[in-house]
């Protein structure tokens, strides 16, 4: 099926071979059955734990995949990217490992603790205007000035594929699989996982979760086309950030393998955290919670299914967290 897309290039192989190139820089993560959720829904479902990376997000997989393929000359010079915050970290903590220069593009909306955490590993910061889009012009610059090498977020083939190891791990672990429930932005993610999962099994459904806030691929999907939208403030803001009007693979992987999309409200998604934080005592930021919320507000498992949520990241400021605590736990 997939060797009569436009996609020739990128198969299944690119994702076992990412998953030999990644091991060492990027951790084998848990999947694991919450019975708290299963009860609820009468479904198996099991949290495929990406929080649990080193960097506290996923994103450490697509990275690694395209910084370890680069050439010797490449990496002398040095990787730049831009993020909203975890890919910048992932950028960061691959290059740091390898001892590779890297400077990182961001926005002033990016929250703190993930700024910090950037720090954490050297990489040159450089914090420009209110939005990925701007962050992202600023590190087209860098890498024609400075013949940095630009690790895109998503709309790469290696960044696609490294994401994908996510589902190469969770079949092993699950051989049965029905659905898996994806939050969805860039649509790196959801292509990497897609294409896996597809190919081993065109059974396994593959749901896209964003928020209803600024949800840039919904739009674009519905459009039949990429589309611009401004950004608003959301507690999923790791799912923030345009597909780029000049989409290369994202916007037609996404299109051609998901099977279903959703959004939620950001009271559904604050919901979603105290449900994670209360019955599984984990601290999940919005853009995981989104799955949570999926599943628990808008009745997209059937009882008996064999269900796995991507938890794809930790890094939320923790007063965000406390707010939420406080808000939830006295009712
Ligand atoms: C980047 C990111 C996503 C979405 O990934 P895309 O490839 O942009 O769709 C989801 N969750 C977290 C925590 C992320 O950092």
């Amino acid at each position: 099926m997939l060797e009569n897309t436009p996609h020739k290039k990128l198969s299944i192989r690119d994702i076992y071979e990412a998953r030999a190139r990644i091991t060492g820089i990027a951790r084998r993560t848990p999947l694991v059955l919450t019975h708290a959720l299963s009860r609820e829904t009468g479904a198996s479902i099991y949290l495929k734990l990406e929080h649990l990376q080193e960097i506290g997000a996923f994103k450490v997989r697509g990275a690694a995949n395209k910084i370890l393929q680069l050439s010797a000359e490449q990496r002398q010079r040095g990787v730049t990217t831009f993020s909203t915050g975890n890919h910048g970290l992932a950028v960061a903590y691959v290059a740091n490992r390898l001892g590779i220069p890297a400077v990182i593009c961001i926005s002033q909306r990016v929250p703190q603790a993930k700024v910090a955490r950037i720090g954490r590993y050297q990489a040159q910061l450089a914090i420009v205007g209110q939005s990925q889009d701007e962050a992202a012009e600023h590190c087209r610059t860098l890498q024609q000035e400075q013949g940095l090498t630009l690790i895109e977020p998503f709309d790469d083939p290696f960044v696609i594929a490294g994401q994908g190891t996510i589902a190469l791990e969770m079949i092993e672990d699950l051989p049965r699989l029905d659905k898996v429930i994806i939050p969805l932005s860039g649509g790196g993610l959801l292509s990497g996982i897609a294409l896996a999962l597809k190919s081993l099994d065109p059974q396994i459904k593959v749901i896209g979760v964003s928020m209803e806030r600024a949800a840039v691929m919904y739009e674009s999907l519905k459009a039949g086309k990429p589309l611009l939208l401004p950004e608003a403030e959301t507690l999923a803001d790791s799912l923030l950030g345009g597909i780029g009007l000049n989409n290369q693979y994202t916007f037609q992987l996404t299109q051609e393998l998901v099977d279903d999309l959703y959004l939620v409200s950001e009271e559904e998604i604050a919901k979603g955290m105290f449900y994670m934080l209360e019955q599984h005592r984990m601290i999940v930021e919005g853009a995981s919670a989104t799955c949570i919320a999926a599943i628990r507000q808008h009745n997209i498992v059937q009882p008996g299914e064999q269900v796995a949520c991507i938890i794809s990241g930790c890094n939320v400021d923790l007063s965000v967290v406390t707010t939420i605590a406080q808000r939830y736990a006295a009712n």
